[in-house]
């Protein structure tokens, strides 16, 4: 199949491809949509046994990037870096310098920042050769580390979602969370103050350890974590925690998370739906990382210093929008995901209707 008849390149506005030969840099920058400003997403380097399986990864996170900026009610639309390598060993400053060179050519239409395999040490060096680097530290502007936003915003749309499912707050309510990484430990910790019973799991035994000491939570192994006792099940490790072997397993009366595609399949978002599990849609609930990252853009295109004020308004707006979705989705009796894609799609193409009327 053609790349322009793939069905991941569908609605993509431009695929770049960068080589440089002393840095042995190999990269993809997929714009998926810039209707509603700069096309924004991380930059993951992993080592992809192929560039067809590098270019299709790109597409298929430039498009979830613009779905969740559109969410996110962010004027950024979508776009992703993908760097083909071995992030533990083909790191340099050479690497990342050629990589700023690439972001640089597209001009402005796609700001880049860290995601897996990629640090903001690392983007510091590509930050010499482009200004559309957000996601760094130690200046006036930087955004700092979006784990905690991400876990706050993840954090109140579980207790939206628990006042809708089980009509209750997060007191007593027994949480089950599946990696307790960056993202993970922070939201033990905030649900563990506001009264929640933890269940916690993670393929890493010390920061389980930690999590779980600081928490008081009870700790299963990582394939146990599926038959926990408890009203919520919170993925915070990899993509693929909801499919179809897990899901009949699964107790919880609602899935909210900070994990990208939580669902393994559409299908499979059908029948949470059909069994009357709440699914907060993963790319709504986990966008307060990157309203963070947005707010770093807006101080750097308007030479001011990060506004956390304006941080929290966003994000506050975001579990409104998650509200709006389970609102929707009970009305229209359709599955959450279903609903959520309607809206982002209609955000990107009422958007783009409108620069086209200018
Ligand atoms: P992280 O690497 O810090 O944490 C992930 C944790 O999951 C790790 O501790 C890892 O050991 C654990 N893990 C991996 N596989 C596991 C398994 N099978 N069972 C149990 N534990 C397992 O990453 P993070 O930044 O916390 O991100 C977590 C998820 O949230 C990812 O899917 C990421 O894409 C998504 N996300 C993160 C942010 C952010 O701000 N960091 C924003 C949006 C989405």
């Amino acid at each position: 199949m053609s790349l322009f008849d793939s069905p991941a390149f569908e609605g993509h506005e431009a695929v770049h491809a960068f080589t440089d030969e002393k840095s042995g840099l190999k990269t993809i920058i997929a714009v998926h949509s810039t209707a509603r400003g700069p096309a924004a997403g991380g930059c993951r380097m992993w080592p992809y046994a192929s560039a067809d399986l590098a270019l299709d990864d790109a597409l298929r996170l430039s498009r979830a990037m613009s779905y969740k900026n559109a969410m996110a009610d962010l004027e950024l639309g979508g776009g992703k870096a993908v760097i083909i390598g071995d992030s533990r060993t083909q790191k340099t400053p050479a690497l990342f310098e050629a990589f700023g060179r690439a972001v640089d050519a597209v001009c402005g239409k796609y700001w880049t920042a860290e995601d897996v395999g990629v640090s903001p040490a690392d983007l510091t060096h590509a930050r010499r050769h482009t200004r559309y680097v957000a996601g760094l530290e130690g200046h006036a502007a930087a955004s700092g580390d979006p784990s905690p936003v991400t876990a706050e915003g993840v954090f109140r749309g579980i207790e939206l979602c628990v006042k809708r499912a089980l009509n209750r707050d997060l007191s007593g309510v027994t949480v089950a969370i599946q990696g307790v990484g960056h993202v993970g430990g922070f939201l033990a910790d905030k649900l563990h103050a506001a009264g929640a019973k933890l269940i916690l799991t993670d393929v890493n035994e010390e920061v389980l350890r930690q999590v779980a000491q600081r928490t008081g939570a009870k700790v299963v192994s990582p394939g146990a974590i599926f038959d926990a006792p408890a009203e919520v099940f919170a993925p915070c490790a990899l993509g693929g925690a909801v499919n179809s072997e897990t899901l009949v397993r699964l107790q919880a009366r609602v899935i909210a998370g900070g994990a990208n595609n939580q669902l393994a399949d559409a299908e499979v978002g059908r029948e949470v739906f059909r069994r009357g599990v709440l699914y907060a849609p993963d790319y709504v609930i986990n966008g307060g990382g990157i309203i963070n990252v947005a707010g770093e853009i807006r101080a750097l295109d308007a030479g001011e210093a990060f506004d956390p004020a304006w941080v929290e308004t966003k994000l506050s707006r975001l579990i409104e929008t998650l509200g709006e979705v389970l609102d929707r989705s009970r009305q229209e009796n359709r599955p959450t995901h279903e609903v959520a894609n309607e809206i982002a799609r209609a955000r990107i193409t009422g958007a783009a209707e409108k620069k086209a009327a200018a």
